[in-house]
This record gives structure tokens, C-alpha cells and sequence, in this order.
């Protein structure tokens, strides 16, 4: 069982994931809990390169986003599938699509492409948008924007369409819930969700 969290910055992704990892893991099931970028020795070294390093050039971003997604997959995520674990990460390939794709200019679909030769087609079975207001997500972040080069609220309320977007186009594997709802409620939309999917 495979399970995303997606969203824009400060939405309370974090909070979901550990919340269901909690509840899954008291349902006696073995969890594993990543993210991306960041899950691998490689992506956490890839992480601090794109968002902490010099200037990263967009198509340079994307590829190296593609290969933390790449070794990821092939290292940490199918084979904790493959023992048959349940995998929550914080992140996969829609952040991708929405902030290079759409938000860096590159073109949605190409970059949608590239994820999906890196993960080798490795869909998750529920993605779950955590949606705020991009200016909510701010607020929540002390007033910034985690990258300085994407500040303006207009840049993450486009990232936020995009989210929407994708969750709209296959509403059977994809769950929106309202980020500004209380966490304990958000965790029971989700958890209800994977029971009426007979994934839990
Ligand atoms: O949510 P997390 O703290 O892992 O994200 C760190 C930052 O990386 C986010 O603020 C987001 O702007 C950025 N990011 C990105 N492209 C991705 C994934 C994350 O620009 N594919």
C-alpha cells in the first residue's frame, strides 16, 4: 500500500503523515515514512544541493529531482512494497509536476514525463492533497516562502492549482481535503477514504 501526501508549502503534510502512520502502525501494519526530496542518503544530499546551494537552474532542478525520485524508489520504496508494508511519503512526483512544471516554466506534461520514467510508472494507490491558501500557508510558515526565489503567494497559489487540477483528473485515486480543518479531522477523512478504497 502506497500512499502520497501532497500540497503547497506549511499545508500540514508533515502532521498527516505522522498522524497516519500512528494509526496504521496500531492497525498492526509495518509503515514506512519518507519524503522527497530527501528520502535517501543521495536525496537528502540532492535536497540540501537544490534548496540550500547556489543557484540551480530549472532543468538542472528537475533532473535532480527525477533522481533523488529515481534512487528512491528503486531503493527504499518497491522494496518496502515488495515486503508488503504500507509507505507514506511526504511528497512524490506531483510536487514535482506542480513546482518544476508548472511553477518553474517547464512545461507540466514533460516534467510529468520525466517523473514518470524515474519512478518507472510507480503510481500511488492514494495521494492525498492537503489544500490551503497559499498566503494561509505562508502565515503558518512565520510570514515566508520557503525558497527565495518563489516568495510572491502568486507563485504557490499557481503550485496549488496544479494540485487540484491533478487530484480532479483521477478523482478514484486521489483525496482533496481542506488543510484548514483540524488535523484530527483531516487524518479521519483520510483514513475513511483508505477504508471505503479496502485498502486498510
Ligand atoms: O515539504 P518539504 O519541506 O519537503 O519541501 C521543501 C521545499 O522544496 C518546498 O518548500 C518546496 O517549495 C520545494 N520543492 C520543490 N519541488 C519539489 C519538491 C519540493 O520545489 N519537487
Amino acid at each position: 500500500l502506497f500512499i502520497a501526501f501532497e500540497g503547497g508549502d506549511g499545508a500540514g503534510k508533515s502532521t498527516q503523515v505522522r498522524l497516519l502512520a500512528q494509526a496504521l502502525r496500531e492497525r498492526g501494519r509495518t509503515v514506512a515514512v519518507t519524503r522527497q526530496p530527501g528520502g535517501t542518503e543521495l536525496g537528502a544530499a540532492i535536497r540540501d544541493l537544490v534548496l540550500h546551494g547556489d543557484h540551480v537552474s530549472p532543468r538542472a532542478e528537475a533532473l535532480l529531482f527525477a533522481a533523488d525520485k529515481a534512487h528512491h524508489v528503486d531503493e527504499l520504496v518497491r522494496p518496502a512494497l515488495e515486503r508488503g508494508e504500507v509507505v507514506i511519503t511526504d511528497r512524490y512526483t506531483d510536487s514535482s509536476v506542480a513546482y518544476q512544471g508548472a511553477g518553474r516554466d517547464l512545461g507540466a506534461a514533460e516534467v510529468h514525463d520525466l517523473q514518470m520514467w524515474a519512478v518507472d510508472a510507480l503510481v500511488p494507490d492514494l495521494t492525498v492533497v492537503v489544500d490551503v491558501p497559499a498566503a494561509e500557508g505562508r502565515r503558518r510558515r512565520g510570514g515566508t516562502h520557503d525558497r527565495l526565489e518563489s516568495e510572491a503567494d502568486a507563485f504557490h497559489e499557481a503550485i496549488r492549482q496544479h494540485f487540484l487540477a491533478m487530484a480532479a483528473g483521477h478523482p478514484e485515486r486521489y483525496l482533496v481535503v481542506d488543510g484548514t480543518e483540524p488535523p484530527d479531522r483531516l487524518h479521519d477523512r483520510a483514513l475513511d477514504r483508505l477504508e471505503e478504497m479496502g485498502l486498510v
